[in-house]
């Protein structure tokens, strides 16, 4: 058995995954949700960590954790390089080690390991998901922000710092600023922050849901025309430089119905002709779950 933990900046989520044999998927065979503690301190979010570790493996053998991670990691995947929506005592923090203390105290020795969210997404997608069997594919999700996860010939793609897969800062149009201190980023426009904001300027609702039922109404419209766009062009650049099999869209706005096939219509003109045949765009069947599967599989 394993553990995967999927760290949010609102909740916890801790989940016992059975291990994969020949011919055999994963599963979560439990799962404890927490509310992140507030203030979303180290030791407060450590002790509820090592706390849900400990129930969850009482009478069973978990031979290891892993934790989802909402930020940049370093290149050695034990150390916290920035998490933008966490304190800054958590800055180059080695979680591995802080975590093994927590759970020493509660006399656990089970070693750990972290990685991105968005990467853990796209993991959990391979072991778990509709990229079972496939080598090269790429995950994004769409929520607060833009995540993305590439598997290229099978392996993570991580890069020389670790920061690898940052499809949602793809340069697709303008040079509006990103939060992330660059410009012209599909984030500003394709994430649900970025569309919220756009869409209360014009008077209409900031739930991505709500506004997605209202199509046809000229504003309505004209908003999410620019979020399909953005994230059709981060698409469309992906494909051409890794020449995926497949696409999987996860995250809060993939729930809106009919987004898969207004993405993948959208997306097609942007592709040059050889990859237009081949483009194959899925809407992520595990959802939330991916994560914490790709976290328990590192
Ligand atoms: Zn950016």
């Amino acid at each position: 058995m394993k553990i995967g933990i999927d760290l949010g900046g609102h909740t916890l989520v801790t989940a016992l995954v059975s291990d994969s044999t020949v011919g055999v998927l994963p599963h979560i065979v439990r799962t404890i949700s927490d509310s992140t503690p507030r203030g979303r301190g180290v030791s407060d979010v450590m002790n509820v960590m090592a706390d849900a570790i400990a129930n969850l493996a009482e009478g069973c053998d978990v031979t290891g954790v892993g934790v989802a991670v909402p930020g940049m990691i370093d290149g050695d995947r034990t150390h916290v390089r920035r998490m933008p929506n966490f304190p800054r005592e958590w800055d180059d923090l080695d979680i591995p080690v802080g975590l093994a203390a927590a759970l020493a105290a509660r006399s656990l020795n089970i070693p750990s390991k972290i990685e991105n969210d968005a990467n853990c997404y796209a993991l959990g997608e391979g072991s778990a998901g509709d990229a079972v069997g496939i080598k090269d594919f790429v995950t994004f999700t769409m929520g607060t922000g833009i995540g993305c996860g590439i598997i290229s010939g099978g392996r993570l793609l991580a890069g020389a710092h670790g920061m690898a897969g940052e499809a949602g800062h793809l340069v697709v149009r303008g040079d509006a600023p990103c939060g992330c201190g660059g410009m012209g980023h599909a984030e500003t426009f394709a994430a649900a922050d970025g569309t919220s904001r756009r869409a209360r300027e014009l008077g209409l609702p900031a739930d991505f849901g709500e506004l997605w039922m209202m199509r046809g109404n000229h504003g309505a419209d004209i908003v999410i025309d620019a979020t399909l766009d953005a994230m059709a062009r981060a698409i469309a650049s992906t494909c051409h430089l890794l020449d995926p099999e497949l696409i999987i869209i996860g995250g809060g706005m993939s729930r809106a119905e009919g987004i898969g096939e207004a993405l993948h219509k959208r997306t097609l003109p942007y592709l040059s002709r050889p990859f237009k045949a081949m483009f194959n765009l899925k809407i992520s069947q595990l959802g939330n779950d991916a994560a914490l599967y790709g976290a328990a599989s590192i």
